[in-house]
């Protein structure tokens, strides 16, 4: 349910208004934007006389919301969040990229790779130090080995990093880590996804294979529910009946999760595709459709690249395209 306040509310009224409504076990998610006030009421909103409330001198308007998910909710929030990973903006204004290797695989790779894409305007750096094969026997990532390289090329580069965690025990090693990455295979993982919940970090969240944008706001509202709501969304294609592609890059997410929530979004057209040389076209349409960033996989040496050496660009390719992506960025009015 959400409580839109008058405009001249005062703040007293609105604090006896707030203390009224947490009297029936109802919790408050309070939003004061520039132009509206809004209470975001969570739990069990039956008990709640919507008449009594409408008639209440400071309220505007009451809303039921149909939505189960309610933090995520852009009736709750209806500014666009914009979330900060160590001094980077993702989110309204901001066009962030994101680059690096599918992998960590050593000191000169990752920092390198990290030296170019800074060049070439990445503000983030990505890299995986635990990695979901579909093989047992494939290469699994150099696990904690790997967090220590990334950390070592932010000290050289100063970028932030994301990588992925794949269960609740690896919490502790993410401690440095400025923004979590959350897989696709993971998405629905309740329980590593309450964990997160209680985490003061970013979370960079990656639709399911076969998610649909409910299920990923929903997946979205259980870490928010405990507190964390520093989540950005992420396309990275999903399954179809089409095997050209990877997956299916399904852009026509971006202006509906824009529509139902206020957290950015943004676009990972390397495991969308699977194909490096679809990257850049693919980019470009992410701008255009609205995404708020982008997270491309680069790597020095993609024929020899340990994971997912065909949808790697090279760091000169990505140079190139950041050029063409810096006109698309202004004529959307973001900073890239
Ligand atoms: C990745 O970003 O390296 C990755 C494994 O992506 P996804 O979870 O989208 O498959
Ligand atoms: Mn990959």
């Amino acid at each position: 349910m959400i409580v839109v306040l008058k405009p001249d509310a005062k703040e007293a009224k609105v604090d006896a208004l707030k203390k009224k409504i947490s009297e029936l076990g109802v919790k408050i998610n309070y939003s004061k934007g520039t132009d509206t006030t809004i209470l975001g009421l969570i739990g069990e909103t039956q008990a709640i006389d919507i008449h009594k409330l409408r008639s209440n001198e400071i309220v505007e308007k009451v809303i039921r919301v149909q939505e189960p998910y309610k933090k995520a909710n852009r009736a709750f929030h209806p500014q666009d969040t914009i979330v900060n990973v160590d001094g980077v903006p993702i989110g309204e204004g901001h066009f962030t990229m994101i680059a690096g290797p599918c992998s960590v695989e050593s000191e000169e790779q990752i920092v390198g790779i990290a030296k170019a894409v800074k060049a070439a305007g990445a503000k983030i750096l990505r890299g995986g130090a635990f990695k979901p094969r579909t093989s047992p026997y494939s290469f699994q990532g150099m696990g904690p080995a790997g967090l220590e390289l990334l950390l070592a090329a932010k000290k050289e580069t100063g970028l932030p990093i994301v990588t992925e965690i794949m269960d609740l025990s690896q919490i502790p090693a993410f401690d440095h880590v400025d923004m979590i990455q959350v897989g696709a295979r993971n998405m629905q993982n309740f329980t590593l996804l309450k964990e997160l919940g209680r985490l003061h970090k970013p979370i960079l969240l990656k639709r399911g294979l076969s998610a649909t944008m409910k299920e990923l706001l929903m997946a979205a509202e259980y870490i928010m529910a405990g507190g964390n709501e520093d989540i950005v969304l992420c396309e990275r294609g999903i399954r179809t009946f089409e095997v050209a592609t990877r997956n299916t890059l399904d852009l026509s997410c971006i202006p509906v999760l824009k529509r139902k929530t206020h957290l950015p979004v943004i676009v990972d057209p390397s495991h969308a595709t699977g194909l490096s040389w679809a990257v850049e076209s693919m980019a470009k349409a992410s701008i255009a459709a609205g995404a708020d960033g982008l997270m491309i996989e680069v790597h020095n040496n993609p024929e020899e690249a340990l994971c997912d050496g065909d949808q790697a660009i090279t760091p000169n390719q990505f140079e190139h395209i950041m050029q063409k992506l810096k006109q698309y960025a202004a004529i959307e009015e973001k900073a890239i």
